[in-house]
């Protein structure tokens, strides 16, 4: 379902003429052996095909965007090819920090999480082509706009989007002791500062829903209570923004 159907929104029609102009998806065979066990949870589950079916239902684009699987570099956004890719490396090593017990054949719930983490990764990458493309305004780190922009987008696109957004904030914890020291010079906001924001944005979209991260104090009471208020001022933030670019329904 796409998001304007969602609403009943109607575009203002800001992309002229969107015509011929989607959301592309690639997904390279591998050319080195270690990328075929990502390349084959990508094929098998779908799970990025559904992905840009909902973006092509939701957004009218100005140019071509394509997501592109690949043994190459990432993951990132190149502004010159309109591209954003995702290295099958990539997709690997999110199973590997997700899991402390090999293999990964057969474990259901291991490839699950996986691909929960590499959907969140792809719109954050995403953020990056949507700030781009639509020229949108990005007051304070692009990073940490990204980070709010994919969470947002899982959120109101996919049905249980938030438990999406929170798998992925649970690595991005878990990677946090391995940050380097010049980490503060980081483009990124602190792994851990990442967490905590992303979390606070999924259980303030739905406090009744993930009422557990605060009374499991993976939350602190004291910033729980603000936490509707950051998903609300973030979400609507968003929905000025994206409003003229969403497809009426
Ligand atoms: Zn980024």
């Amino acid at each position: 379902m796409g998001l304007g159907l969602f609403l009943g929104m109607i575009s203002r029609g800001v992309v002229a003429d969107d015509r011929g102009k989607t959301f592309l998806l690639i997904m390279d065979a591998p050319t080195q052996p270690a990328s075929t066990w990502s390349w084959e949870l990508l094929k098998r589950s779908q799970r990025m095909d559904a992905v840009v079916e909902n973006l092509r239902a939701s957004f009218a684009l100005p140019q071509s965007l394509t997501i592109h699987f690949s043994d190459g570099e990432g993951p990132s956004y190149d502004p010159k090819r309109t591209e954003i890719t995702l290295p099958y490396s990539f997709v690997a090593n999110v199973a590997r920090h997700l899991s402390n017990a090999p293999p990964l054949e057969g474990n259901t719930a291991l490839q699950a999480d996986t691909l929960d983490v590499v959907e969140w990764v792809l719109y954050h990458e995403l953020a990056h082509a949507f700030i781009h493309l639509y020229d949108l305004p990005v007051l304070g780190r692009e990073e940490d706009a990204a980070d709010a922009l994919a969470t947002f987008l899982v959120i109101e696109l996919v049905e249980n989007g938030g438990h999406i957004a929170l798998t992925a904030a649970d690595l991005l914890a878990h990677i946090a002791p391995y940050q380097h020291d010049d980490a503060f010079w980081s483009e990124h906001t602190l792994d851990q500062q990442r967490f905590s924001q992303v979390v606070c944005w999924v259980y303030g979209s739905d406090t009744t829903q993930f009422a557990p991260l605060a009374k499991s104090g993976t939350i602190p009471r004291h910033r729980a209570q603000r936490c509707p208020d950051a998903f609300m001022l973030m979400a609507e933030g968003w929905w000025r923004l994206l409003d003229r670019f969403i497809k009426s329904a």
